[in-house]
């Protein structure tokens, strides 16, 4: 049986316990990431939804900042999910002013594209790699509006890419650990283990 993985959730902010459950119920050792010793030994990190300010703010502070860019560089595998998503984009729409971000994806990413809180919505997705639709849940996500070489679009709405991946870097607009569907979890956990095994 295949060993089990050490997955950080970045737990300074926003929705991490429910990531957390969505871990273990994969079967994975999940670990809260709120300083830089607990990022030692994981074989992935999950960034998770909430406020892309706030959350980058808190990283700055932490000190995490410039960890977490070096593992990714590294070949560590990240998951950024809405608000995570916007920290790993290079370029944001809308963000406030210098707010603290890895940057360390090649999209441009428009903060709040679907609106409010108020309009925040479900919708089932096709995604590249899963072979049921997923379940998305929108809360104030943003939206890619560009993408660089090698970045692959894994799933979409209308209004464009709302699930992309570049080598070991996958960002979600939406929320799947507010769902009870593991899919997407397990989808990040199969390229953790691709990763671990190269
Ligand atoms: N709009 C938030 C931001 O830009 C993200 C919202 C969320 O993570 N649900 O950070």
């Amino acid at each position: 049986m295949a060993s089990t993985l050490k997955i950080g959730v970045l737990s300074l902010q926003g929705a991490v316990s429910e990531h957390v459950q969505h871990l273990a119920q994969c079967g994975e050792e999940a670990v809260e990431v709120r300083e830089k010793r607990d990022l030692e030994r994981l074989d992935g990190l999950v960034i998770p939804g909430g406020e892309s300010t706030t959350i980058g703010f808190l990283m700055n502070q932490a000190h995490l900042l410039d960890s977490v860019k070096s593992l990714c560089r590294d070949g560590m595998p990240v998951m950024g999910t809405c608000a995570g998503m916007v920290m790993l984009a290079r370029d944001i729409e809308d963000g406030k002013p210098e707010q603290p971000r890895l940057g360390l994806m090649d999209i441009t990413v428009k903060r709040n594209a679907f609106g409010r809180q108020k309009e925040s919505f479900e919708a089932w997705l096709e995604f590249k790699g899963i072979d049921v639709k997923v379940p998305g849940v929108f809360i104030r996500a943003p939206l890619v509006t560009q993408t660089g070489d090698n970045v692959e679009v894994l799933a979409r709405l209308q209004e464009g890419p709302v699930a992309v991946r570049r080598r070991n870097m996958l960002a979600l607009s939406f929320h799947p650990e507010l769902t009870e569907d593991l899919s997407v979890h397990r989808f990040f956990l199969d390229l953790c283990r691709m990763t671990g095994q190269q």
